[in-house]
């Protein structure tokens, strides 16, 4: 039984005032087999979760370098996330891969790097509007989901999010049948490489809210979701947490 997972992903939001956000999803009786996880700037990590403390809510980096340490001003490695805190690491994020060109094989290695850390990889992949317009949406995401996985990922240290490009915070989200179809796609490919793929938990992410987040937990092979926007207030986060 895939556990349930509703991850918020604030990017660049937040003060030590917004931590109060957390507190308030910490009053949230989530349902039983639901996790919650935040994705606070790296700057919040260590207050986020000594506000948590030993609430299940499970707070997370959203990048991490490959290497474990050295001559990279401005980086930080996953042992450095782990050591504030975090359990997770999103990587991947198409932001990344767009304002820093990060390819398939760099996402990978700092998979790596976050798999050696102990921590949890959310690996993001999808495809753009021209991709989608030309047919490929498929084939882009399976490609990426492949070059982006370290053979070492498992259901127990990487969870994959479809994140089509163009539904980013922009309102736009693909139909029921699309986000079905390319979640199945992904895990039929994740059965040919990997034995507990059935295990394995894949999110949607691309404008997820209180009022279109039931419809979309209800498509198979949606283990939750993973949510910029409406993640930064506990008010549009806690319907979301409560529709899983
Ligand atoms: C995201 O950036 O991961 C995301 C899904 O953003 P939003 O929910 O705002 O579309």
């Amino acid at each position: 039984m895939r556990r349930k997972l509703a991850a918020g992903n604030w990017k660049m939001n937040g003060t030590p005032d917004s931590l109060a956000e957390i507190e308030a999803l910490m009053r949230m009786q989530a349902a039983p087999g639901v996790e919650i996880l935040i994705c606070p700037p790296a700057t919040l990590i260590a207050q986020a979760a000594a506000r948590v403390g030993d609430h299940p809510i499970a707070i997370g980096g959203q990048d991490c370098h490959p290497k474990a340490q050295g001559a990279h001003t401005g980086d930080l490695s996953a042992a450095m996330l782990a050591a504030a805190g975090a359990t997770h690491v999103i990587l991947g994020h198409s932001e990344r891969r767009a304002d820093h060109g990060e390819s398939d094989a760099l996402v990978r290695a700092k998979a790596e790097a976050a798999h050696a850390a102990g921590l949890i990889a959310v690996i993001c992949v999808g495809e753009t509007l021209e991709e989608r317009e030309d047919g490929r949406a498929e084939q882009v995401v399976t490609r990426q989901q492949a070059g982006s996985l370290p053979d070492g990922a498992s259901a127990a240290n990487t969870i994959v999010a479809y994140e089509p490009v163009w539904a980013i915070g922009t309102g736009k989200v693909p139909g029921t049948d699309d986000i079905g179809a390319i979640h199945g796609a992904m895990r039929a490919a994740l059965a040919e490489r990997f034995e507990d793929a059935d295990e394995m938990r894949l999110l949607y992410g691309g404008s997820v809210k209180g009022s279109n987040a039931a419809e979309i937990f209800a498509v198979a092979d949606v283990d939750g979701a993973l949510v910029g926007g409406a993640s930064l207030t506990a008010q549009d986060f806690s319907p979301i947490v409560a529709a899983l």
